[in-house]
């Protein structure tokens, strides 16, 4: 019975990871946090994992903000 939702499995990858639509090379990586009563907060964020990418969108309080650039913390 074929299932359309899951689509094609590559080798033994589990999760389906989105495509970065900047770079078309690296994939967004889902980033888990937690809220302030503990609760699990799912993909909260996602990262290309291509460095020289450094897309990433997030999600707040039900906002999306697309951070073009890394901001690093210069100490
Ligand atoms: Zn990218």
């Amino acid at each position: 019975m074929n299932d359309p939702v899951r689509g094609n499995r590559k080798g033994n990858m589990t999760e389906v990871f989105t495509g970065c639509l900047k770079c078309n090379k690296g994939v967004l990586l889902p980033l888990s946090d937690y809220g302030r009563d503990g609760a699990p907060i799912r993909y909260k964020a996602w990262v290309c994992n291509n460095p020289d990418c450094g897309f990433n969108i997030r999600i707040d309080n039900g906002e999306i903000s697309l951070g073009k650039e890394l901001v690093q913390s210069t100490k």
